[in-house]
């Protein structure tokens, strides 16, 4: 069993009119020459939770961190002129909500954060992970 300790959250980086299933990131990530998807969940903008790579195993999503976290991604991240932006929706917020209530369940210990607050130069999630799900 891995030791979990952090549920590290992500954007997968797309406009509006752009899509991105697990399928689709996992074909991303294997051109990259990694071993398929490097993320546990993808969250659609629909609100379905998609799984990706098994819990069980070390995701590929945050460089340093990835042998004691999950990752999540959700679908977009970006505004329409491609400027890093919050755009969830509201199915997306429930279902993240629900997913890392979860998550927390079995995991009590792991903190809920952003992949920014690893990388400065990076935007993703777009948003304050550890503020909004510091009660959880
Ligand atoms: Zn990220």
């Amino acid at each position: 069993m891995r030791t979990i300790t952090l549920i590290i959250l992500h954007c997968s980086g797309i406009k509006p009119e752009q899509r991105s299933s697990a399928r689709q990131i996992d074909q991303w990530h294997r051109a990259k020459g990694w071993q398929g998807i490097g993320y546990h969940y993808v969250v659609r903008r629909s609100g379905t939770v998609e799984v990706g790579r098994p819990e069980t195993k070390a995701g590929a999503h945050c460089q340093g961190h990835n042998r004691h976290s999950i990752g999540i991604c959700y679908e977009g991240g970006l505004d329409a002129q491609g400027r890093p932006a919050d755009t969830r929706t509201d199915r997306q917020k429930e279902a993240l909500h629900l997913l890392i209530k979860d998550l927390k369940k079995r995991y009590p210990k792991a903190l809920v954060v952003g992949h920014n607050v690893f990388n400065k130069y990076k935007a993703c999630p777009c948003f304050d992970a550890a503020k909004e799900y510091m009660n959880m």
